[in-house]
């Protein structure tokens, strides 16, 4: 059903502040900056090989990666699995009795459809599902 690593999310307080390490220390090359409103969010994506790293920065104080910052600090926040098709991924979960945040694909950064599962349910890591057409 998973394909392949799609990406990792790596929640920080401040895009300019962090980025230098992945680019000037690590050499990856910074290929975009996208802010997804409904989420909050400001999203700086870093190929690596066949997958990427996805770096979120909050845009408001009440967004989920700054609630998520304040309670556990900066650092990896989800992982992401590619699947080829999601609705059926996500009937999938509910039918082995995974908890789903989203029951439904919404979309996520890149022009993704994404659907979150519950932390609860897969041993505390947030694990999220992805679509790419
Ligand atoms: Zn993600």
């Amino acid at each position: 059903m998973v394909m392949k690593v799609d990406h990792i999310g790596i929640a920080v307080k401040s895009l300019e502040e962090t980025l230098d390490f992945y680019t000037k220390v690590l050499g990856l090359e910074l290929q975009d900056t996208e802010i997804v409103e409904e989420q909050k969010v400001k999203v700086a994506f870093l190929p690596i090989g066949d997958t990427e790293l996805e770096l979120l920065e909050s845009t408001q104080d009440d967004g989920p990666i700054a609630k998520y910052i304040e309670k556990k600090g900066q650092g990896m926040q989800h992982i992401a699995f590619r699947v080829d098709d999601i609705e059926k991924a996500i009937q999938d979960m509910i039918d082995k009795g995974i908890r789903m945040i989203d029951e439904k694909p919404r979309y996520g950064a890149g022009g993704a459809k994404i659907a979150f599962c519950h932390p609860k349910s897969t041993n505390g890591v947030l694990v999220e599902l992805c679509q790419r057409d």
